[in-house]
């Protein structure tokens, strides 16, 4: 199915239904306060949760925050309910679990018009680990499910992946909304039209990068991936993560870049350093002269600046996984500054993939 065919929430009958609504309310908190210092991401939903009030809708909101391991009362959906409440004027009913005693109780006695939100998805470990039958349980709280959390429908967890397994479902008008601008982008992008690919392995996107060779003008490669692109050519790659099995595919996107007239850069320097670790010894070398007990981390500043100036030319941007290991902020420096360009270059830029949000938000580019 194209994503243009995707089911809306206008082709759905909501009236006097139980609707389940996977939002992204994984929202900023002041620890002091117990406030949320922004709130964009609850006003983002606002559109699709009061069309579904006017439709009669018997509203339940699901949503993660934070990274609980199980129960935390530091990481309640509460402070989020009562902004909500507050934004739309109506009291929210607010469940003590997920899908215990209380939110099934509640969500039974739920009446049209009214919203009951669930407690944060993420105490429970089966969430992200899209668990079927917690997903059926969850799911039976429910008639109709609908997804409008678009900050984390690229991951197959329970309540994206698995609720719609087993409920008619349907895509909110945030879901729907970032899916139209991103297919009328890539359905005729502005040229020069730019990938960057980064992250942990090639195996993971082989199919993406595929694709990308009949679309795109350049592809620019970082990260760990581009290593076994160096390792298929024969080059020391040290002690990084490279995918022996990989360098065939690697060789032939090469070489099917170079037929489709695809300009395809490799970093030519990277940041090396002796130990997986934060606080590891670094050092800047130039591709192909790795030390043998060195692993790449970062993509070097040469080849930073080589990136940026292609990325500056361009019109239309898409960009998938970090240029290096951000998680450290010693590595995290071409990624912030591949960011920082796409940022001002003014094309029209498409970021994607759990990795690329994250290093975006923690390096201060989210919006
Ligand atoms: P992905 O999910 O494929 O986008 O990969 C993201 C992960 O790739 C992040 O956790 C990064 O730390 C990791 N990564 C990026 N560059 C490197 C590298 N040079 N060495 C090891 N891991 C890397």
């Amino acid at each position: 199915m194209s994503l243009l065919q995707k089911k809306s929430l206008s082709d759905l009958n909501v009236q006097g239904k139980k609707v389940i609504m996977r939002v992204d309310f994984n929202v900023p908190l002041d620890k002091d306060t117990g406030t949320i210092p922004d709130d964009t991401r609850i006003k983002a939903a606002l559109p699709s949760i009061q069309y579904l009030l006017v439709h009669g809708a018997k509203l339940i909101l699901v949503s993660h925050l934070g990274r609980p391991k199980g129960f935390d009362p530091a990481q309640s959906m509460a402070p989020a309910a009562k902004r909500l409440g507050e934004l739309l004027g109506k009291e929210i009913i607010l469940a003590k679990d997920v899908i215990g005693e209380d939110a099934k109780g509640k969500a039974a006695l739920l009446k049209e018009g009214e919203i009951l939100m669930l407690e944060n998805v993420r105490y429970h470990k089966e969430e992200t680990a899209n668990d079927r039958s917690f997903a059926k349980e969850l799911a039976s709280l429910a008639e109709v499910y609908v997804n409008d959390a678009f900050g984390t429908s690229h991951r197959a967890h329970a309540s994206t992946f698995g609720l719609a397994k087993f409920l008619p479902s349907a895509a909110g008008f945030l879901v729907q909304k970032e899916l139209d601008v991103m297919v009328a982008a890539l359905a005729a992008p502005e040229r020069p039209f730019t990938a960057i690919i980064g992250g942990a392995k090639v195996s993971d996107k082989i199919g993406v990068l595929e694709n990308l060779l009949d679309k795109v003008d350049n592809l620019l490669i970082g990260g760990a991936m581009a290593y076994t692109f160096y390792a298929a050519q024969g080059w020391e790659t040290g002690t990084s993560p490279i995918e022996a099995d990989k360098q065939e595919v690697a060789l032939s996107i090469l070489e099917k870049a170079k037929a489709k007239g695809v300009n395809l850069i490799l970093p030519q320097d990277n940041v090396v350093s002796d130990d997986f670790a934060p606080g590891a010894a670094s050092k800047i070398v130039p591709a192909n002269q790795f030390d043998p007990a060195w692993m790449g981390m970062d993509i070097g500043p040469q080849t930073v600046a080589n990136f940026a100036s292609v990325i500056k030319n361009s019109r239309t941007v898409i960009w998938n996984g970090p240029m290096g290991v951000f998680e450290f902020p010693v590595f995290a420096e071409g990624t912030r500054k591949i960011a920082a360009a796409v940022a001002e270059s003014g094309a029209t830029s498409i970021i994607g993939g759990g990795d690329s949000a994250s290093a975006l938000e923690q390096l201060g580019y989210a919006e």
